[in-house]
């Protein structure tokens, strides 16, 4: 076996390509993983759309949310608890920031390290090769923090922790605690939003309302807890929008906002916002203009990129164990063998699932 198959973006925009890319020697601590479930993101979406922001190249290996068995470890290995790791363990792995620029040694911030490897946008032509989840095997770097994946997890929400929910933790994480006579508003039925509302119920929020579309995505929310949904789509007028906040909240507005949509859903967002609130900004893309001086008051505006090591833990310890109070599987709603990835590239961009899966066992 020297090499395997790969889903690859050598355009943007057009179809990936099913490519067979070389499997890499293993660094002294690197780790070869047979893939289990590669979960897609909205930003592997974009970034077949058009280049990112961080200067990608292309080809590519699409995929940045990967759940696999270790194939090969070369030396030994720990996770992330100090336990040792073997062949044939099913994991999630971190990325890997440098550790030695002033983000990650004196603010302690290494989501902002200049210097941070992440997936699905390496050139797949460069060693070391495999570096996007939608593969066969992905190659995972010797500083790579290991998270071994619990039994009664399944391997496609394990995947969705290694972005969309380690994510959501980071950010409730930074935003404080939830004190139990707190609303939180939601902006986006997608899996972060989906996620947010379970932890938002989790961490005691009294209530959560969240604004989304379409309907199939906003019944998912449903189950997931939110005590009251509103379709973008049928309620069009950001004055009805604001409204309906308001009059969940005795006329005050959210004591929390989170925006896990869009930039654009930010200006919106702000006027959802009681005086005196938080409002936590994670979904990526857009463009939006603030007015600054109709900012609530006394506000306090949270903004997280990605995620440290231990939130891919605290989503796969959320997943586990509140695993009989929230359907969590019903986020994974589409999946497909890696032939049909386009296919689910395409249900991803139009919205039609809250979460698609390509898997491979
Ligand atoms: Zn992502
Ligand atoms: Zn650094």
């Amino acid at each position: 076996m020297n090499d395997c198959r790969a889903a690859v973006i050598t355009a943007h925009n057009q179809p990936l390509t099913i490519e067979r890319v070389p499997i890499p020697d293993l660094e002294p601590g690197a780790l070869l993983v047979k893939i289990a479930a590669s979960t897609l993101c909205g930003t592997d979406v974009h970034r077949w759309h058009g280049p990112l922001g961080d200067g990608d190249s292309l080809p590519i290996i699409t995929g940045h949310e990967p759940c696999g068995y270790i194939e090969e470890i070369n030396g030994e290995r720990t996770d992330i608890l100090g336990q040792p790791v073997k062949r044939g363990d099913r994991i999630v792995w971190s990325y890997v920031a440098c550790g030695s620029c002033y983000y990650c040694s004196v603010a302690l911030q290494p989501c902002i390290c200049p210097g941070r490897a992440s997936w699905g946008h390496n050139r797949s032509d460069q060693y070391p090769y495999l570096l996007g989840s939608c593969a066969e095997y992905m190659y995972v770097p010797p500083p790579c923090l290991i998270i071994k994946v619990p039994e009664e997890v399944s391997s496609a929400s394990a995947a969705a922790s290694a972005c969309a929910y380690r994510t959501v933790m980071h950010g409730f994480d930074r935003l404080g605690a939830i004190k139990s006579n707190e609303t939180v508003v939601i902006q986006g039925s997608g899996p972060l939003g989906n996620f947010a509302t379970a932890v938002a119920k989790d961490h005691g929020a009294k209530k959560v309302l969240v604004i989304g579309a379409p309907a199939a995505r906003l019944e998912v929310t449903r189950r997931m807890g939110a005590d009251a949904v509103l379709n973008l789509e049928e309620v069009t007028d950001t004055n009805d929008r604001r409204q309906w906040v308001h009059d969940h909240t005795e006329g005050r507005g959210g004591d929390v906002v989170i925006q896990v949509a869009n930039n654009m859903a930010v200006p919106e967002g702000l006027t959802f916002l009681r005086g005196g609130g938080r409002y936590l900004n994670i979904g990526a893309g857009g463009k939006a203009n603030i007015a600054v001086e109709r900012l609530p008051q006394e506000m306090t505006l949270v903004t997280v990129r990605s995620a440290e090591p231990r939130h891919w833990l605290q989503a796969i310890d959320f997943l586990a164990s509140r695993r009989d109070r929230f359907p969590f599987e019903a986020m994974i709603t589409a999946r497909y063998d890696l032939e049909h990835v386009n296919d689910a590239l395409q249900a991803m961009a139009s919205y039609r699932v809250v979460k698609a899966v390509i898997g491979f066992n």
